[in-house]
């Protein structure tokens, strides 16, 4: 797992949904589930501003430097305010992602998990939804840059549709998508219909399953199922998970039902399945979720979920 202070820095004030006391909540119960006992904890890196550029604009990227030193005004459109620092910060997000999954190609690890990354709102050339660089954005274009790695699959259960992963690899036949997400019609950011399928040579390899406001763990159980096959399907070479914790019922500023059962079944089974694909390769991050007694309970599920699920030899 990567965690600890410098990964905590990312967030935007006390008091905000997206505050840095979100760290401190999973950590609290991360500990009292005696993980930190049984989980390999490391402190993350900063990502460079080449590895940044593989999925990021340099106009963008640019633009997060200069705001990163004034501190004032917004990288989008209004949402997502920036601070001094917020380049360092978001950077330290992206480093992490990278980290574990190199740790992870090394054979250093099978699965990992990041509380503070998942930042799936961030698109190529603008920042999104308290998201300023897509990590897992990040990390797709480097695994197959230094790993050769040619199919990898994302997979998202944040209540907010993954717009940043969608709309950047939409013509993109080899990133696997599948997200489960409250309708846009009720939620930001307003995407993510079942017909988005992706566009040309990509058409059929994205899985969008919009829910209703609502939407229970019964709902889960039916849709779920969808993903695995879709996954199985494509056989990726390496699964994202992003966990968002917001899908959990009592956000304060979603509308979705699940319990944090959904998120541990949903570590269990991709970690399951990536056994079964011979290469065991899972990485989890934390998304959103905005109550921390759901975020707590929710990401704690998905990391017991990795520890727990026996790695079978074939
Ligand atoms: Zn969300």
């Amino acid at each position: 797992m990567i965690a600890g202070e410098r990964l905590a820095r990312y967030g935007f004030g006390d008091g905000h949904p997206f505050g840095p006391d979100r760290h401190a909540a999973f950590f609290a119960e991360f500990a009292a589930r005696g993980l930190d006992k049984r989980v390999r904890i490391m402190e993350t890196r900063s990502a460079t501003r080449e590895e940044l550029q593989s999925f990021h604009t340099p106009e963008y990227l640019d633009l997060v430097a200069r705001a990163s030193v004034s501190g004032e005004g917004y990288l989008d459109a209004g949402d997502t305010p920036a601070w001094r620092g917020v380049y360092e910060a978001a950077a330290d997000v992206v480093g992490a992602t990278l980290l574990a999954s190199e740790q992870i190609m090394a054979g250093k690890a099978r699965r990992a998990f990041i509380p503070i990354a998942g930042l799936h709102h961030a698109a190529r050339g603008t920042a999104a939804g308290f998201c300023v660089f897509n990590d897992c954005g990040v990390a797709v274009e480097m695994l197959r840059r230094n790993h050769g790695l040619k199919r990898i699959a994302y997979v998202d259960i944040d209540a907010h549709h993954g717009d940043g992963m969608y709309y950047g690899f939409e013509s993109d036949p080899d990133l696997i998508f599948a997200d489960i997400h409250e309708d846009g019609r009720h939620l930001y950011p307003g995407t993510g219909s079942a017909e988005e399928i992706g566009r040309g040579a990509a058409a059929g390899t994205k899985l969008n399953i919009p829910v209703p406001p609502g939407a229970d763990d019964s709902v889960f159980e039916a849709e779920w199922p969808r993903v695995l096959a879709h996954l199985r399907k494509y056989q990726p070479e390496f699964i994202l998970l992003q966990a968002g914790a917001d899908s959990v019922e009592g956000d304060p500023i979603t509308h979705m039902r699940f319990t944090a059962e959904s998120h541990a079944r949903a570590a269990r089974d991709l970690a399951a399945l990536a056994d079964e694909l011979g290469h065991g390769r899972v990485l989890g991050t934390g998304g959103g979720g905005y109550n921390r007694i759901n975020l707590a309970r929710a990401w704690t599920g998905v990391v017991q979920g990795f520890v727990d699920t026996p790695h079978k030899h074939n």
